[in-house]
């Protein structure tokens, strides 16, 4: 066999994409919320047509916090992509993958693994918070952390040069990068000096991807807003919940003003929604103004406008969802994931054979099939 010398390593014949690349995704936990669609969902909808879209079910990693409840998560996994296909999202255009049937992935993260060091893992703010405030620090299981590397793998696996997601992913990318790098540098004789920009070009197996902020990077749940909306929180507005459960959610929001007289602070977590959902801003103007003045507005009226300006959202989403409410919708999705994952295993598995190649670890070339 031909050992190369990684100095004079160079990838393989790409796959022939014209359109750069963007891979994100969520964890079937449960179903998509408004935290969602500000802070990735609506990118990926407005790229599908610049971008090759790779959409992640990150299915393996729901069961790090939950492998007691694998039915849950199979649903969970179903409605995300009615979630997916309501808000916009197209199979025809974007690839929908399911992580578990991506055995390039799993492979992929334990490279990864072996590149970040202990204290890379352990030490990323975005893990410790969780850890802290979804009560799993007793409880963790060893695979919990684990995510987090298994998420550069998700990433890598599809060589993306734009991931679009929320605020709280960022130390997740800047992960990502690090293990590219480290991978291009110890396995494609790259300087450690180089630019990010350059890898490709100096013959690196990964990109070094950039992760794109949603225009709210981090929506606050309801109730006091402290923390962010999530669904594994149990302060979440759902993209399929109906009309007045909307309503109901959004009185939950709690700013501690008193009366309609008292001047407000035009920044708090009502405002938060309000500039994120009231589309027309000479009316978030007024708002702001009227509210700083304790100008006769009370935050129940405020939270009216805000439910029917994100009823106005959601009621386009909530009729193409009905289609895949109707019987046999399950098994259509079903359909949509196992033609996303063929596509996707195709590239996945062109990526880990550059890998192992640039790790003198190709003894052979093989794919992945459906049966
Ligand atoms: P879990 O509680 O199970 O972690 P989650 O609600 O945090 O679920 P994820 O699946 O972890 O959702 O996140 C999917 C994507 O949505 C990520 O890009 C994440 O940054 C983004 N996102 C999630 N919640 C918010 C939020 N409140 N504001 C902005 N973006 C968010
Ligand atoms: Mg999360």
């Amino acid at each position: 066999m031909h050992i190369r010398n990684p100095s004079t390593y160079h990838p393989p014949l790409m796959t022939t994409t014209v359109k750069p690349r963007i891979l994100t995704g969520d964890t079937p936990t449960g179903r998509l919320h408004l935290g969602h669609w500000v802070g990735s969902v609506e990118r990926r909808v407005a790229l599908q047509d610049k971008y090759d879209c790779y959409f992640l079910l990150a299915n393996m990693h729901a069961f790090t916090t939950r492998a007691d409840k694998s039915a849950d998560i199979r649903q969970d996994t179903i409605e995300i992509v009615k979630d997916w296909l309501a808000a916009g999202i197209d199979p025809n255009r974007s690839t929908i993958v399911l992580q578990t049937e991506i055995p390039a992935i799993a492979e992929l993260t334990w490279f990864f693994a072996m590149l970040l060091s202990f204290n890379d893992v352990m030490g990323n703010p975005t893990l410790v918070h969780e850890l802290e405030t979804k009560g799993l620090a007793d409880k963790y299981s060893f695979g919990f952390p684990m995510y987090t590397v298994g998420q550069c793998a998700d990433i890598l696996a599809f060589r993306p040069e734009l991931i679009p997601v929320g605020e709280d992913q960022e130390p997740h990318i800047e992960m990502c990068r690090k293990a590219a790098r480290k991978f291009n540098q110890l396995f494609c004789g790259i300087k450690s000096d180089a630019k990010d920009e350059d890898y490709p070009r100096l013959g690196g197996v990964f990109p070094i991807p950039r992760a794109l902020i949603g225009r709210i990077g981090r929506l606050p749940g309801v109730g006091d807003g402290k923390q962010k909306m999530s669904k594994s929180l149990g302060n979440a507005i759902f993209l399929s919940d109906p009309e007045k459960e909307v309503q109901k959610k959004i009185n939950k929001i709690t700013t501690g003003r008193q009366s309609p007289t008292e001047p407000g602070d035009p920044n708090n977590i009502l405002f938060k929604f309000v500039e994120a959902f009231i589309t027309d801003s000479a009316r978030v103007a007024e708002l702001k103004d009227r509210y700083q003045r304790g100008d006769n507005i009370g935050d129940g009226h405020i939270k009216q406008e805000l439910a029917v300006a994100i009823n106005t959202l959601l009621e386009p989403m909530r009729a193409r969802r009905a289609e895949f409410e109707k019987p046999g919708g399950d098994d259509l999705i079903i359909d949509i994931i196992r033609s996303g994952t063929a596509r996707a295993n195709v590239v996945a598995e062109e990526t880990l054979h550059m890998a192992k190649q640039a790790m003198k670890l190709d003894f052979g070339k093989r794919s992945v099939r459906w049966t």
